[in-house]
Protein backbone atom coordinates (compact mmCIF):
# COMPACT_ATOMS: atom_id res chain seq x y z
CA UNK A 1 0.00 0.00 0.00
CA UNK A 2 1.98 2.93 -1.04
CA UNK A 3 -0.34 4.82 -2.10
CA UNK A 4 -1.37 6.52 1.98
CA UNK A 5 0.28 9.66 0.67
CA UNK A 6 -2.01 10.64 -1.64
CA UNK A 7 -5.13 10.35 1.01
CA UNK A 8 -3.40 13.12 3.40
CA UNK A 9 -6.32 15.14 4.57
CA UNK A 10 -6.09 19.07 3.21
CA UNK A 11 -6.95 20.70 6.22
CA UNK A 12 -6.57 23.68 4.56
CA UNK A 13 -8.91 23.02 1.89
CA UNK A 14 -11.89 22.64 4.99
CA UNK A 15 -13.92 25.63 4.99
CA UNK A 16 -14.88 27.09 8.46
CA UNK A 17 -18.41 27.24 9.82
CA UNK A 18 -20.32 29.67 8.86
CA UNK A 19 -23.44 28.90 9.67
CA UNK A 20 -24.38 27.83 13.45
CA UNK A 21 -25.51 25.06 13.96
CA UNK A 22 -29.81 24.90 15.19
CA UNK A 23 -28.74 24.88 19.02
CA UNK A 24 -26.26 27.99 18.50
CA UNK A 25 -29.18 29.46 17.73
CA UNK A 26 -29.86 31.59 21.15
CA UNK A 27 -26.30 32.47 21.24
CA UNK A 28 -26.56 34.02 17.03
CA UNK A 29 -29.71 35.69 18.41
CA UNK A 30 -28.04 37.37 21.47
CA UNK A 31 -25.09 38.37 19.04
CA UNK A 32 -27.10 39.68 16.47
CA UNK A 33 -28.54 42.04 18.96
CA UNK A 34 -25.26 43.57 20.11
CA UNK A 35 -25.21 44.56 16.09
CA UNK A 36 -24.91 48.31 16.37
CA UNK A 37 -27.51 48.44 13.35
CA UNK A 38 -29.77 47.09 15.80
CA UNK A 39 -30.16 50.67 16.98
CA UNK A 40 -30.90 52.08 13.63
CA UNK A 41 -34.46 50.51 14.00
CA UNK A 42 -34.82 52.90 17.41
CA UNK A 43 -34.70 55.74 15.58
CA UNK A 44 -36.99 58.37 14.32
CA UNK A 45 -35.94 57.91 10.65
CA UNK A 46 -36.48 54.22 11.01
CA UNK A 47 -40.08 55.66 12.34
CA UNK A 48 -41.00 57.42 9.66
CA UNK A 49 -39.30 55.03 6.95
CA UNK A 50 -41.26 52.21 8.25
CA UNK A 51 -44.60 54.26 8.18
CA UNK A 52 -43.92 55.53 4.60
CA UNK A 53 -43.13 51.84 3.76
CA UNK A 54 -46.31 50.43 4.89
CA UNK A 55 -48.60 53.53 3.50
CA UNK A 56 -47.10 53.08 0.17
CA UNK A 57 -47.93 49.02 0.24
CA UNK A 58 -51.63 50.22 1.41
CA UNK A 59 -51.29 47.88 4.86
CA UNK A 60 -51.05 44.99 2.98
CA UNK A 61 -49.25 41.88 3.00
CA UNK A 62 -46.63 41.96 0.02
CA UNK A 63 -46.98 38.30 0.07
CA UNK A 64 -50.20 36.68 1.15
CA UNK A 65 -51.93 39.83 0.35
CA UNK A 66 -53.84 40.15 3.65
CA UNK A 67 -54.87 43.94 4.28
CA UNK A 68 -54.01 44.32 8.15
CA UNK A 69 -55.48 47.15 9.93
CA UNK A 70 -53.23 46.33 12.73
CA UNK A 71 -50.04 48.49 12.16
CA UNK A 72 -48.00 46.79 15.08
CA UNK A 73 -48.75 43.10 13.18
CA UNK A 74 -47.02 44.78 9.83
CA UNK A 75 -43.43 44.86 9.28
CA UNK A 76 -41.55 46.62 7.47
CA UNK A 77 -39.19 44.31 6.22
CA UNK A 78 -35.62 44.29 3.91
CA UNK A 79 -36.60 42.32 1.14
CA UNK A 80 -32.41 41.52 0.68
CA UNK A 81 -31.02 41.30 3.74
CA UNK A 82 -28.78 44.22 4.54
CA UNK A 83 -26.60 42.55 6.83
CA UNK A 84 -25.26 45.82 8.64
CA UNK A 85 -25.36 47.89 4.91
CA UNK A 86 -26.85 50.80 5.67
CA UNK A 87 -27.24 51.81 2.25
CA UNK A 88 -29.44 48.80 1.59
CA UNK A 89 -31.15 49.50 5.54
CA UNK A 90 -32.66 52.75 3.93
CA UNK A 91 -33.09 52.02 0.76
CA UNK A 92 -37.09 52.25 0.05
CA UNK A 93 -36.77 49.51 -3.05
CA UNK A 94 -35.64 47.30 -0.70
CA UNK A 95 -38.49 47.50 1.47
CA UNK A 96 -42.00 45.86 1.69
CA UNK A 97 -44.60 45.18 4.04
CA UNK A 98 -45.03 41.76 5.37
CA UNK A 99 -47.99 40.56 8.02
CA UNK A 100 -45.98 39.44 10.86
CA UNK A 101 -47.21 35.76 10.13
CA UNK A 102 -45.85 35.51 7.30
CA UNK A 103 -42.25 37.78 8.24
CA UNK A 104 -41.90 35.21 11.17
CA UNK A 105 -42.48 32.26 9.34
CA UNK A 106 -41.67 32.49 5.62
CA UNK A 107 -39.18 35.04 5.60
CA UNK A 108 -37.40 33.88 8.72
CA UNK A 109 -36.98 29.96 7.08
CA UNK A 110 -35.68 32.15 4.34
CA UNK A 111 -32.98 33.82 5.96
CA UNK A 112 -32.10 30.56 8.18
CA UNK A 113 -31.65 28.80 4.47
CA UNK A 114 -29.22 31.76 3.15
CA UNK A 115 -27.44 31.83 6.41
ZN1 LIG B 1 -48.78 37.87 4.93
Amino acid sequence: MGRLKGLTPRLGSLRPRLAPAPHDRQQYDRRRDEQPWRQWYKTARWQRLRWAILQRDLFTCQRCHRLEGETSKLVADHRRAHRGDEALFWDEGNLWTLCKPCHDGWKQRQEARER
